[in-house]
């Protein structure tokens, strides 16, 4: 199998945030790519906007999935992906808050999840 950062993730340095990082015909052909080899590909994927174009591209799981609104749940029931939440990657970020062991202060990120209205 492949990961791809279909978008940004709540720790990365980046000025491209938690949206969508390829284009959709970027993802398709990786995922044809990927498919074509029998590899399955995980989609790294926080904004909804991403999560919606990695599953029109056809990824296998939506990792994360922490901005999943009901357009990106309904895609992914219609294509028949996979969610993996791993709800315990955020919380071990909690954990190192204040800390001095993250790369770089995630708090505006995460204080955007948890006012969201995200689930978790
Ligand atoms: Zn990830």
């Amino acid at each position: 199998m492949i990961k791809i950062m279909a978008t940004g993730g709540v720790l990365d340095p980046g000025a491209m945030g938690l949206e969508q990082h390829f284009s959709d015909a970027e993802m398709k052909g990786i995922v044809d790519a990927a498919h074509a080899m029998h590899l399955k590909v995980a989609a790294h994927a926080h904004g909804a906007r991403g999560i919606l174009a990695a599953t029109n591209a056809g990824v296998d799981s939506i990792e994360h999935g922490t901005f999943l609104d009901a357009a990106g749940a309904q895609a992914m029931k219609a294509h028949g992906t996979y969610y993996s939440a791993t709800l315990m990657a955020f919380s071990g970020v909690q954990g190192l808050m204040g800390t001095g062991k993250l790369p770089r202060n995630p708090k505006p990120r995460l204080a955007r999840r948890s006012t969201s209205g995200a689930r978790g």
